[in-house]
């Protein structure tokens, strides 16, 4: 999919309400703010978000006394590419790791159903056709199924993906246990580091038994790798499903508060018109969008720039 492709829906909702908040009318006047206000609240940007947006074209109007609404694009293109967090790796363009940052850890975290797994084998894919030696780490060890479809991906990338040590016989037995995440995190840098790969991506469990629950879960693994390269994790990846919504807020929050994420990756921006959501959850939280999810297929994951994502949706 190309960028201006998954926009499609959410540049076609904002646009038709947009061109119906203008109709008819040569200036932006407290009407035609109103009229945007709407727009974006309705396209999932947030109400705090586009209360901000709302301010600083009202400033923009009260400045340069007269705008007409023929620049309307132009000004929302300027004043939310001003908004959105500015990705903090631009060293990491086209997927190209700095020597000094290798193995780079990242550690991929969200709520199960969002993605993750899907993002993981498509930043796997990414990575290693740009040149990169990459491990997985399956540390979902919560769902047997994330283990095998971690598998699969690493299989159709051709990538090495590390697994937890079988059950013992007891845990086998009893349901409510489950591998060590923690293990097989510490497994996964520790290969990575013997065989000097250049990438390390490692999975969670999406599993949201409660707050205290979640946020030791990711202490603990975070630790566990820092005892192999004290700079891991380098990256925090947030998953979440861009077609949720205020869901995608919610989760947001939840996980901001466990572990301090650092990038987030919005998926199936492809078929929804919530894709305001992007602009809202950048803002709201000032981490930088990383990767955005297009669709299914393996090369379905683009790097966020935003100058281009705002151009594709008011350009
Ligand atoms: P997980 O439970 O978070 O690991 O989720 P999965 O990776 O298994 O994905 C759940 C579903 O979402 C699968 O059917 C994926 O194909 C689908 N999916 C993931 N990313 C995208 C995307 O960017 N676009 C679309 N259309 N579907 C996606």
């Amino acid at each position: 999919e190309t960028l201006d492709n998954g926009l499609d829906k959410t540049r076609q909702g904002m646009f038709s309400k947009l061109k119906h908040a203008i109709a008819g009318k040569s200036k932006i006047d407290d009407d035609v703010l109103d009229e945007l206000e709407e727009v974006f609240v309705t396209s999932d940007v947030g109400v705090e978000t586009t209360l901000k947006i709302i301010d600083r074209i009202q400033q923009r109007v009260a400045r340069d006394h007269y705008v007409g609404t023929s620049e309307l694009n132009d000004l929302l293109c300027d004043e939310i590419t001003k908004l959105l967090a500015d990705n903090n790796n631009a060293d990491m363009e086209d997927f190209t790791v700095p020597a000094d940052k290798k193995p780079y850890v990242i550690m991929v975290v969200g709520v199960n159903g969002v993605g993750k797994t899907t993002t993981i084998g498509k930043l796997a894919y990414q990575f290693k056709k740009a040149g990169n030696r990459v491990v997985l780490g399956a540390a979902d060890t919560f769902r047997a199924a994330a283990d095998e479809q971690l598998e699969i991906w690493g299989q159709r990338v051709g990538v090495p993906v590390i697994h937890h040590d079988h059950y013992e016989d007891e845990e086998k037995k009893d349901p409510n246990k489950h591998p060590d995440p923690a293990a097989v995190a510490y497994k996964a840098v520790a290969k990575a580091k013997e065989e000097n790969a250049d990438v390390v991506i490692v999975d969670t469990a999406g599993r949201l038994h409660n707050n205290v629950n979640l946020m030791n879960q990711l202490t603990k693994m975070k630790n566990v790798m820092k005892k192999v390269l004290p700079e891991a994790p380098h990256e925090i990846l947030l998953v979440i499903d861009g077609s949720t919504g205020q869901n995608a807020f919610e989760q947001a929050k939840q996980f901001v508060a466990a572990t301090e994420v650092n990038a987030l990756a919005v998926t199936k921006l492809d078929g929804t018109a919530k894709g305001g959501v992007v602009i809202g959850i950048s803002d709201q939280f000032q981490i930088p969008v990383k990767y955005i999810g297009l669709g299914e297929g393996i090369e379905d994951l683009q790097i966020f720039r935003k100058n281009e994502f705002v151009k594709s949706l008011f350009g």
